[in-house]
C-alpha cells in the first residue's frame, strides 16, 4: 500500500520504517528541512536500537522515502498518518497546533480518497476536529476519512513493538477505513480492537495514565517501606506474581518522565476537569512523582552533608535506558535541584549527552564512568542503562573521592557493593 506519515520524529520515523519493512511504500514527510536533508543522507537523527540499519535497508529497497512538502509527500497515498508532536501547554492541555496545521495542509492537497489516521497521542473528540478542519478546507470536496490509531511503542525497544505489539487499536466510523487498517496491520498477526474514534483516543490516555499510576503507587509503597524497614524489591516481586497486578511498572526509583507519560496524564487530568470530572487520582501520581525526585536530593544531601563544592558524578541523563530523549527526564530536575544546592556536576550517558546540553548547563560532561568516578563525592545512578551493569567497580573505587553510591534505579545488589568498601544508597530497598 502507498502510505505516508507526516511527522518524522519518535514515532513516525519508526511507523515509517517499520511500514516499509513490512512491504508497503512509504512516504516520511517532516517540516524541520534539517532533518529530512540529515535522513536523506542517512544521518538518523535519533537513537532507537535498530532504527538505523532499518531505515537504510527500506531505502535502499526503494520502499522508503523522505519529503519536506505535505503535497508532493502525500499525493499517491492512500493512507496518511499524523504523528507530529502533541506537547503540554503551561495549563497541562494537550497543544494541538501542530495537529490543526497537518490537517489543513492535508486538505488543501487531497487529491482522490485518502484515509487520515492521528497517530499522536490527543485527546478525546481530536479526530472530530480534524474531520471539521479538513472539511472546511477541502474546497473540491474529495472523499476522505479520519479514523484514530494510537500508538503504544516504547521508546528503547520501538521496533519490536512495533512489529509485536500485544494489540492494535483502530478507531473509525466508517467499513471503509476499518477495512484499510485492517489489511496495512494485517501482517503483523496481532489482536486488532476496533471502536469509535473517541474511545481508541480514550484508550491511550486512560493506558499511560495507568501505567503512570502504578510507578508512583510502588514509588509510595517504596516510602513506606523505607519508614517501616521492608524491602521494595521483595514486595514488587511478590505482588507482581499476581496475574491480577503483574510484574511490569512496579520498580520503585525516581519517578517517571519522557515525552510521554507527564505530559498524557496532565492532558487526562485537563481533558476530565473540562468534561466535567475531576481526576484527584491522577492529580495524586503526579505529585507523588514529583515529590519522589526531591526524596532522592535530599537523601543524598542527608549523607554527603553540605553540597557546596561538592562533585557529583553523574550516571545517565536519559529518561529511560535504550534511548537519547531527554524530553522530561528526572535527571534534568534532580542536577538542577543539585546545582540549586552549589554542587559540580560530572555526567556520563551513553547516548543523551548530546540532547542534555539543550536541558542543562555547566555539567562536565565525560567519556565514561570511570572519568566521572575520579575525584567525585560519590556517583548518582539516574538511568537503569545495561552497561552500567558492567562498570569495574573495584576501578571506580580507587578514582572516586568518597566511596558513595546513590542508585536511584535500584540496580545494583548491595552486598556486592558493600563489600567493595561503598557506601550504598538506594530506592527502599534493604
Ligand atoms: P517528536 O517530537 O519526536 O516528532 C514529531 C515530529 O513532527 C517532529 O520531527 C516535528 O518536526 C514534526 N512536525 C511538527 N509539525 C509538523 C508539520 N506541520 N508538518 C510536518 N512535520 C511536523 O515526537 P514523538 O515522540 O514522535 O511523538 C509524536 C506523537 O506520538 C505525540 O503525540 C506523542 O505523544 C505520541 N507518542 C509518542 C511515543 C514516544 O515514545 N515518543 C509513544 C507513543 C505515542
Amino acid at each position: 500500500m502507498e502510505i505516508s506519515v507526516i511527522g518524522t520524529g519518535y514515532v513516525g520515523l519508526v511507523t515509517g520504517v517499520c511500514f516499509a519493512e513490512l512491504g508497503n511504500q512509504v512516504t516520511c514527510i517532516d517540516n524541520d528541512v534539517k532533518k529530512i536533508s540529515a535522513l536523506k543522507k542517512m544521518i538518523i537523527p535519533i537513537y532507537e536500537p535498530g532504527l538505523e540499519e532499518l531505515v537504510k535497508n527500506n531505502v535502499k529497497k526503494k520502499r522508503l522515502k523522505f519529503n519536506t512538502s505535505i503535497k508532493d509527500g502525500i499525493k499517491d497515498s492512500k493512507v496518511v498518518f499524523i504523528a507530529v508532536g502533541t506537547p503540554s501547554r503551561p495549563n497541562g492541555e494537550a497543544d494541538l497546533t501542530y495537529v490543526e496545521n497537518v490537517a489543513r495542509g492535508i486538505a488543501k492537497h487531497l487529491s482522490g480518497y485518502k484515509l487520515i489516521v492521528e497517530k499522536s497521542t490527543v485527546p478525546v473528540e481530536t479526530g472530530k476536529w480534524i474531520e471539521h478542519t479538513i472539511k472546511i478546507n477541502n474546497k473540491k470536496k474529495v472523499p476522505f476519512d479520519v479514523a484514530s490509531n494510537p500508538e503504544f511503542l516504547r521508546e528503547g525497544s520501538a521496533i519490536s513493538d512495533f512489529m509485536h505489539p500485544d494489540r492494535i487499536v483502530i478507531g473509525v466510523q466508517s467499513k471503509r477505513a476499518e477495512g484499510l487498517l485492517t489489511e496495512l496491520y494485517r501482517p503483523l498477526k496481532a489482536p486488532i480492537v476496533v471502536t469509535d474514534i473517541n474511545s481508541a483516543e480514550l484508550i491511550k490516555h486512560a493506558s499511560n495514565s495507568f501505567l503512570a499510576t502504578k510507578i508512583s503507587f510502588i514509588n509510595a509503597v517504596s516510602q513506606v517501606c523505607e519508614l517501616v524497614g521492608a524491602d521494595i524489591s521483595k514486595v514488587a516481586e511478590g505482588m507482581g506474581m499476581d496475574k491480577r497486578i503483574g510484574r511490569q511498572f512496579l520498580d520503585a526509583g525516581i519517578g517517571f518522565g519522557g515525552s510521554c507519560f507527564p505530559k498524557d496524564v496532565d492532558a487526562f487530568i485537563h481533558l476530565s476537569e473540562k468534561s466535567g470530572y475531576d481526576f484527584s487520582l491522577l492529580r495524586e501520581v503526579r505529585r507523588v512523582n514529583e515529590r519522589q525526585k526531591g526524596y532522592f536530593v535530599k537523601l543524598i544531601e542527608k549523607k554527603l552533608w553540605i553540597l557546596k563544592d561538592k562533585t557529583i558524578g553523574i550516571l545517565g541523563l536519559a529518561f529511560k535506558p535504550g534511548t537519547d530523549d531527554m524530553r522530561n527526564a528526572p535527571a534534568i530536575d534532580i542536577i538542577k535541584m543539585l546545582q540549586q544546592e552549589g554542587a559540580r556536576i560530572k555526567a556520563f550517558d551513553p547516548q543523551a549527552m548530546e540532547k542534555a546540553k539543550e536541558f542543562l548547563t555547566e555539567i562536565k560532561f565525560c567519556k565514561d564512568a570511570y572519568e566521572v568516578a575520579r575525584d567525585s563525592d560519590c556517583l548518582v545512578i539516574l538511568t537503569d542503562w545495561n552497561e552500567f551493569k558492567e562498570i569495574d567497580f573495584k576501578r571506580i573505587k580507587k578514582l572516586i573521592g568518597q566511596p558513595i553510591i546513590f542508585d536511584g534505579r535500584n540496580m545494583y545488589n548491595r552486598a556486592a557493593i558493600e563489600k567493595l568498601g561503598f557506601q550504598y544508597f538506594c530506592i527502599g530497598r534493604k
